[in-house]
């Protein structure tokens, strides 16, 4: 399943938003869902995402939909 979200107001793919929150490419990514938290930040919607960085490494990044705030579970 692939649904494109709007982050900080542009539609994101579940890749594009692991790439936001990585800063870099990334090899694969699950679909985006919904993370039971608010922006530390601003309050607004946080949307979450498992991606793999590499081959040896899965990630379960979060990422503001209205601002540029977005953690990882390695933080
Ligand atoms: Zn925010």
């Amino acid at each position: 399943m692939s649904e494109n979200r709007v982050v900080q107001g542009r539609m994101v793919t579940a890749e594009k938003l692991a790439e936001l929150i990585e800063d870099d490419s990334v090899m694969e990514a699950e679909s985006i869902a919904d993370a039971d938290t608010d922006c530390p930040d601003c309050g607004g919607d946080v949307l979450e995402v498992g991606y793999m960085p590499s081959v040896t490494e899965y990630v379960v990044g979060r990422k503001c939909q209205d601002c540029d705030w977005s953690e990882t579970d390695r933080d």
